[in-house]
């Protein structure tokens, strides 16, 4: 491992030591083999002259909520080094007092909470105090020999101590066998299962000895052959409606709407494709603290009907049972990772950052599982243990805060067709802001940049093929699960012709997108759809259906045929749940179809104004895609729960239609 330390950018920080504490706080963040997903933290301890003109030495240490990758000096938490030393006195003291006290002990209540580990950096008497789980670190310890081979590898200058669970006792534990000792004879303390200290008064060194001794770690894995793991190509690939149903079925699990996401890379196929990979990690987790985010164990994808969901649910509602004390309520029966031999490996969760973390996690789990099976076997802390950290409080408590308040749509996925412009991608932009994961199609190769990163997916799709069409749902079935929201909206919007002068091909082309285009989406969906979680089709028609004009007969007449096929969809789909309704928009102007160019000639084609003629409706108002955008956000929700084969205008009212 490589000191990222600069020089250049350290001189920006030198004269803030809280500064400075961010930026190697970074420098360890970028390694993700050091820290994933709030584990490890850093300290700085500093002298101050407070209000009265009296000094004070306050611990700056890292705040909850706050990534290293990204943490900025505000993200440190200043909490007073007295209190928290005469705590580390405390003979005993519960994890909820511990908290409320370093909260009382700050002098900015508006900072975020400590760490949970804020005791233990105060103990350690240096200015700078660097912590992580280094893989390397923690999966030499995991093992058999954990505690020798910690030993030989980082020698007589690293303190070596047995696991204990994280907040007060692991605090108390580090100063009783601190308390007598001379650390000027040491450069760090290894937790066994949990990770490793570093510390200096210059925060370089101890930001580079961490880096040190986890290159040891690392060098010891790689001479005893532990760094090789299993690499393979698929030798199954689960179909969309497999992986749906097997999504619809941990939804029962988990209570809510989730997202499921395949892993099919070398590395994930070839760890699914080991004889041993369930029963070695069914031993448990690289650290305890991944319990919260990935459970004790993975499920087994196996060939019985459910794909071994209840025999996962089973196998949790037992170790709950085992381990439970009185107060313990049960969490959720469903995995968030499993085990498909021949596939790779799936990521379960709520939310698309939720479904990250997951990924980051067992990444780096499935090549740790493998190294500590190289050097002898893998044995993480036990069972009881990692139930005692995933039913913490403390713990319990990170998850809220990643978790937030439930938007309308969240664990849902949603399909939008022609959504690369206009009212098409309004509808995907909207949907994602309620939370719904949307994948994005359009013949524009521009969607897959419009819509990228873990919540969406782009991908190029022609409705008027269907390999097309069934390459696009694979893609959104691997990467989100299933589908539950169709929005067919792709559509064309020929020339103005009358029936005289048009042609066969202008007939025919608009006839194959508008209506046949729709039939080939709808129908490639429902396998999806009957496994989705209150699946609903939203059909993009137009005012021409119930209001037609000279000029646009083909359009017309496809957008008819539309129309009908989504009310005979409505009856076909009500008995498996699934609801079909379209909205009729009219007069949207804010889409590519409408140049100021050509609304200014239509205005004058009427004798309007460009401001009359965008509000040529019953309510004077203009339409805009936003607008259709959250017609359709409502109407995938509860309030249409009920309804279905209904047709909605939105077009400002037309005395037409009406
Ligand atoms: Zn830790």
């Amino acid at each position: 491992m490589q000191s990222r330390w600069q020089d250049q950018d350290a001189a920006n920080f030198r004269q803030d030591p809280v500064a400075l504490r961010a930026y190697t706080s970074r420098l360890l963040g970028a390694e993700p083999a050091l820290v994933q997903h709030g584990g490890g933290n850093t300290s700085v301890k500093v002298e101050h002259t407070n209000l009265f003109g009296e000094n004070e030495s306050i611990l700056y240490v890292k705040g909850s909520g706050w990534d290293l990758a990204t943490i900025q000096p505000q993200g440190f938490a200043p909490v007073k080094m007295d209190v928290l030393l005469k705590m580390a006195r405390l003979q005993k003291l519960s994890d909820k007092d511990m908290v409320q006290a370093q909260k009382a002990a700050m002098i900015n209540p508006s900072a975020p909470a400590p760490s949970v580990e804020a005791i233990l950096h105060a103990i350690i008497p240096f200015r700078y105090v660097d912590h992580t789980h280094s893989d390397a670190v923690v999966t030499l310890t995991n093992t058999p020999d954990g505690e020798a081979h910690a030993r030989q590898v980082f020698g007589p200058r690293v303190l070596v101590l047995p696991y204990i669970m994280p907040g007060f006792i692991l605090a108390r534990q580090v100063f009783e066998h601190t308390r007598d000792l001379n650390w000027a004879n040491y450069d760090g303390i290894v937790l066994l299962h949990h990770g490793i200290f570093t510390f200096h008064d210059d925060a370089r060194v101890a930001y580079e000895n961490m880096l040190k001794l986890v290159t040891r770690a690392e060098d010891f894995l790689r001479e005893r052959k532990a760094t090789e793991v299993r690499r393979a190509t698929p030798t199954i690939k689960p179909g969309a409606a497999e992986l749906a149903a097997l999504r619809k079925n941990l939804g029962g699990l988990m209570g809510q709407p989730l997202l499921m996401k395949l892993n099919s890379s070398p590395e994930a196929v070839g760890f699914s494709s080991w004889d041993r990979a369930e029963a070695t990690a069914a031993r448990g987790t690289v650290t305890p603290d991944h319990v919260i985010h990935i459970k004790p164990r993975p499920m087994l994808v196996d060939a019985s009907e459910d794909r071994g969901v209840a025999k996962f649910a089973e196998s949790y509602r037992a170790y709950f049972e085992k381990h439970r004390a009185a107060e313990h309520k049960e969490l959720d029966r469903c995995p968030r990772w499993a085990i498909w031999p021949g596939a790779g490996t799936l990521s379960i969760g709520t939310t698309a950052k939720s479904i990250r973390i997951v990924e980051d996690i067992t990444r780096h789990t499935i090549a740790c599982l493998q190294a500590g099976d190289a050097l002898g076997g893998w044995q993480p802390v036990t069972e009881a243990e990692l139930f005692e950290v995933e039913y913490w409080e403390l713990e319990q408590a990170k998850l809220k805060v990643i978790g937030g308040s439930r938007p309308a749509l969240q664990g849902r996925v949603a399909v939008v067709t022609g959504a690369a412009s206009g009212i098409g991608r309004a509808i995907a932009e909207d949907l994602r802001a309620q939370g719904a994961a949307v994948a994005a199609l359009d013949l524009n190769a521009s969607v897959t940049e419009t819509f990228s990163g873990d919540q969406s997916l782009g991908l190029v799709c022609d409705v008027t093929s269907e390999a097309s069409i069934q390459s696009a749902l694979q893609a959104v079935a691997e990467k989100f699960g299933g589908l539950d929201i169709l929005v067919t909206n792709a559509g064309t919007f020929p020339p103005g012709r009358h029936i005289a002068d048009l042609s066969e091909s202008d007939w025919t082309n608009t006839l194959n997108v508008n209506l046949s285009g729709h039939w080939r989406v709808i129908k490639a969906a429902i396998p999806l759809l009957k496994q989705g979680f209150d699946p609903s089709i939203i059909v993009v028609g137009s005012k021409n259906v119930p209001a037609p004009g000279p000029g646009a007969a083909a359009y017309s007449a496809s957008k008819a045929g539309l129309t009908q096929l989504a009310r005979v969809a409505a009856l076909e789909l009500a008995p498996f749940g699934v609801r079909v309704n379209t909205i009729h928009p009219d007069a949207v102007f804010d889409t590519g179809i409408w140049s100021e160019e050509v609304i200014a000639n239509r205005a004058k084609h009427y004798g309007l104004s460009v401001q009359d003629y965008k509000t040529k409706n019953l309510l004077k108002t203009e339409i805009t895609s936003k607008n259709v955008a959250q017609l359709v956000t409502a109407m995938v929700g509860p309030a249409f729960s009920k309804t279905t084969g209904a047709q909605i205008p939105i077009d400002g009212g037309n005395d037409r239609v009406i």
